[in-house]
This record gives structure tokens, C-alpha cells and sequence, in this order.
């Protein structure tokens, strides 16, 4: 027996996604069964349906911002009931004994972990994402979701785009009395911009879009700089302690390297397909500064981020989309064209 479930899936790297028609593992002992109501978009979608990493296994179903009710629980679990409401991100399972495992930053499991879609599951078959009705998931990758159930849409994007901003963040230690540039304002910026403001930083946020100037004001920048006007950018050479780039594509780290104070840190979330220009040895060493990366957050620091969120009233600003925009909604995030995240509504447009 297994769960049947519809889903829409890429099935090569140049047509658009289509409906199509999964099954899901009927819960285990230490699984919960989650009717997924609400998906997040998040620009790796993109990447991963369209084979831009290289990686793909197809067919391919998207999505891990996902929120969803728990409709069943395996006899074994013990945080979870059914009606609760819980959360996925971007992993599903880890090997669980190695170093990074044991410290909760499954996320850098030396054996690698599944992925919640195209990643290798329980069989090694292909694991699918939340562009779909149902999921299954061991119960220690699940969430507690603590927002009142009026935001559940907005929590969705918090599952990747709220960890894989957060967790630098903290690993950096930006707080009060820190200057910290975040670049590009998409769905991972604009979690950051707010998550840095909450956490007490001032926060320049650069961008390549100046009509988003007000927005990003209003989410918590105290400046705003439009990185494409070099005059602009002159203005904060040696300014800033931290900077995390969220961009997408390839573009030149030296732009960002130099306005880094000694000592400072620039940390790259982005994971373009092409990489970036080579940056300039001696941006760093006279300096001192250091060009770092980050890969979303662990089980633990996700709930923590959560947790944080739902404390300081934090959720995503979002435009909800029916499943079957989804092909027009990746054509507006390559034009920089969201506001700021699109989240799909499964439960009222995936039947
Ligand atoms: P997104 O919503 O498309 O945002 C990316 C932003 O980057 C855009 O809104 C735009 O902001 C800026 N941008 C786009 N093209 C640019 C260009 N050519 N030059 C300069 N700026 C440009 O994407 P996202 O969902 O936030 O994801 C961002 C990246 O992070 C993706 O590559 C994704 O795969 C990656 N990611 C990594 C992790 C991780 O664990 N490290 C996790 C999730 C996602 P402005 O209009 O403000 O310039
Ligand atoms: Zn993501």
C-alpha cells in the first residue's frame, strides 16, 4: 500500500512543469503524514527543475518550503499529532552518527543528506518535493510551527529562505553594534533584511533594483544602496562587518570584498550555476578579510529560527499563486519580479 498523491514535476530541463501523479511511503513508526496546504518558491526550485546544477534527477517535484496539517503519525512518534500544524525544509533525513550529525548541522552530514526533492531516499529511490498534496517524513526533520494559523502561508518560505539567512547571521554574530550589508532583495534578502533588523544590526541593503528602494525601508533596511551606481557603492568602502550575498547569478565579489572593514566577512548563500569572477587576492589580505558560504541551517537552529520568528511576529511577505502559475512565476523570478516570495496555495489549487 502507498499514499497516491498529484503533484507537478519537471521532466527535462526545458518544459515547463506538468501535473503528474506520485505515491508517498505509507507512514513507519517514526514518520508523520503531513496534507501539505502551503509550498514556498525558492529560486533552487528553479535551478533544480532546470538542471542548472547539473544534478537533476527527472522527473523532478520541487518544493521545500513547506507547511502543511498533520493527518497521521507513526506509532513510535512522540512530537507530533495529528491535527498539529508542522513544517519541512530542505532536508529529510541525514546519516544521524557522524560529527556534523551529532552537533544538529545535519546540513553538513558527511554522507550527505537527503534532500527533500532529488534527493536519495529511504530506498535510494528519488525523493519529492512539496509541489504536491502529501508528504512523509521521519519525525526528527519535521517542525513545530508556533505562528497563529492566519500567517501559515507566510511561514512557508521560513523552511528556506528564513534558515538559510538566519543561521549565518547568528554564525557571524550579528547583533547590535554591527554593520551589515545584505545583497539582493529577492526571497532570501528579504528575509535577511528582516531577521538582521530583529536581531538589533544596522543594515544596508544593496540592491540592483532601485524601485524596490521603499519596500526595502519598510522591511527593516536602515540604507539603501543601488550597487549598479558606483558612486553609491564608494560610499561604504571599509563600512561594514558582515556582508551575505543572496544573489542568484554571477557577479563580481570585489564590488562587496571592499567595502568589508578589517577582519570583516563576506558570506555567499547565492549558488549561481556559473561562478562568480575570480575576486582579487589582495582585497583580502591587506584586509584581513575572509570570503566565506553557508548551507541553509540544522533541524535545531530551524526551529530556533522558528521559534524567533513567531516571537518577533516574522513571517515572509508573499504573493499566493495557484499551482498552475508556477511556470509564469519562475519566468518573474529570473526578472527580479517578486514581491518577495511566491508561495503556492497546494490545498486550493492542487486537486
Ligand atoms: P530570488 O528570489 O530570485 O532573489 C535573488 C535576488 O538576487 C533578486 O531578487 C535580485 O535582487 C538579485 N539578482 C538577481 N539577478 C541578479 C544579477 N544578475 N545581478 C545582481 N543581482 C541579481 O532568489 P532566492 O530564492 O532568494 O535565492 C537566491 C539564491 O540563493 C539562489 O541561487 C538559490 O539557489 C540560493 N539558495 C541557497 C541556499 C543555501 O543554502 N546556500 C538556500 C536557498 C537558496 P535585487 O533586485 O534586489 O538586485
Ligand atoms: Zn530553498
Amino acid at each position: 500500500m502507498s499514499i497516491p498523491a498529484k503533484a507537478y514535476a519537471a521532466f527535462d530541463p526545458h518544459s515547463p512543469l506538468v501535473p503528474w501523479e506520485i505515491a508517498r511511503r505509507d507512514p513507519g513508526p517514526h514518520d508523520v503524514q503531513l496534507q501539505i496546504l502551503y509550498c514556498g518558491v525558492c529560486h533552487s526550485d528553479l535551478h533544480q527543475a532546470r538542471n542548472e546544477w547539473k544534478n537533476t534527477i527527472y522527473p523532478c517535484v520541487p518544493g521545500h518550503e513547506i507547511v502543511g496539517r498533520v493527518v497521521a503519525v507513526g506509532e513510535k512518534v512522540t512530537r507530533f499529532k495529528v491535527g498539529d500544524l508542522a513544517g519541512v525544509g530542505c532536508m529529510v533525513d541525514s546519516c544521524g552518527h557522524c560529527d556534523a550529525c551529532a552537533s544538529g548541522e545535519e546540513q553538513y552530514c558527511s554522507e550527505g543528506f537527503v534532500g527533500t526533492y532529488n534527493g536519495r531516499g529511504p530506498g535510494s529511490e528519488n525523493t519529492y518535493g512539496g509541489y504536491s498534496q502529501v508528504i512523509v517524513v521521519k519525525e526528527s526533520f519535521v517542525l513545530h510551527i508556533k505562528h497563529p494559523e492566519k500567517d501559515l502561508a507566510a511561514v512557508a518560505p521560513l523552511l528556506c529562505a528564513g534558515i538559510t539567512t538566519y543561521s549565518p547571521l547568528r554564525h557571524w554574530k550579528v547583533g547590535p553594534g554591527k554593520r551589515v550589508g545584505i545583497v539582493g532583495l529577492g526571497g532570501l534578502g528579504h528575509m535577511a533584511v528582516k531577521l538582521a533588523h530583529a536581531m538589533g544590526a544596522h543594515v544596508v541593503l544593496f540592491t540592483t533594483s532601485p524601485a524596490k528602494t521603499a519596500d526595502a525601508k519598510r522591511l527593516g533596511a536602515d540604507e539603501v544602496c543601488i550597487s549598479k551606481d558606483p558612486e553609491q557603492m564608494a560610499r561604504y568602502r571599509e563600512q561594514l562587518d558582515f556582508i551575505l550575498d543572496t544573489v542568484a547569478a554571477p557577479h563580481r565579489l570585489d564590488d562587496y570584498l571592499q567595502l568589508l572593514k578589517r577582519d570583516g566577512t563576506l558570506t555567499l548563500v547565492g549558488a549561481p550555476s556559473e561562478p562568480h569572477p575570480s575576486p582579487a587576492v589582495f582585497n583580502l589580505l591587506f584586509r584581513r578579510r575572509s570570503l566565506a558560504g553557508s548551507l541553509i541551517g540544522g533541524i535545531r537552529e530551524t526551529q530556533e529560527m522558528l521559534d524567533f520568528c513567531a516571537e518577533h511576529g516574522i513571517v515572509s511577505d508573499i504573493e499566493l499563486i495557484p499551482i498552475d502559475y508556477i511556470n509564469t512565476a519562475y519566468e518573474r523570478m529570473l526578472r527580479s519580479d517578486v514581491k518577495y516570495r511566491f508561495v503556492i496555495d497546494i490545498a486550493a489549487s492542487l486537486k
